[in-house]
């Protein structure tokens, strides 16, 4: 196997990164070298965190996984960004039955942009199945306990983004 086939790009948009996403990661580890985790620029989802803080959040987040795991962001098409990091695979994470139509349809159409890329997919602990960072999102500007579920500084940056719009 050649270097570039050990290296995948796991793309998303990351808003926030969660203990689901973080364990996508971990499980890709096993069998890839490298995970570089892409923060999609390019967005139709208006995220709550502007790409820099959804970066530094991952950063932080995956620090413990060491060198093995970068985080950076990319703008255009995904296929075209996996072959400038030398890399052939994408890693998507798969929950519930509502994810596979659109990852399905997505792998397909990235198949037909590039046919030397393949998709591979990891189902995450069953405790993480139902996560997502829309969840949390609303759960935390509830007032809700999400600490189970995301990195500390995650929660520290969600409750202040939500004082601050309660007090706006
Ligand atoms: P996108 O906007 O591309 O769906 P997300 O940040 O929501 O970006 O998700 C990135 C990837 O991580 C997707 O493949 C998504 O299915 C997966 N993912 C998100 N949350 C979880 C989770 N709790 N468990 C497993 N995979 C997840």
């Amino acid at each position: 196997m050649s270097e570039a086939a050990r290296r995948v790009i796991y793309p998303g948009t990351f808003d926030p990164i969660t203990n689901g996403h973080l364990d996508v990661v971990e499980r890709a580890l096993q069998v890839f070298d490298e995970v570089i985790v892409a923060i999609a620029a390019d967005n139709t989802k208006h995220p709550l965190f502007s790409l820099e803080e959804r970066q530094e959040l991952a950063r932080q987040g995956l620090a413990h996984l060491g060198p093995k795991v970068t985080v950076t962001v990319f703008s255009g098409l995904l296929v075209d960004f996996v072959q400038s990091q030398k890399a052939r695979a994408i890693l998507r994470g798969l929950r519930v039955v509502s994810d596979f139509e659109y990852e399905f349809q997505m792998a397909l159409m990235n198949r037909k942009l590039s046919d030397q890329i393949e998709t591979f997919f990891l189902m995450p602990r069953d405790t993480y199945a139902y996560l997502s960072s829309s969840i949390i999102k609303e759960v935390s500007r509830l007032g809700g306990d999400i600490s189970p579920f995301v990195p500390a500084q995650v929660e520290t940056a969600l409750r202040k983004k939500f004082s601050n719009k309660g007090a706006a």
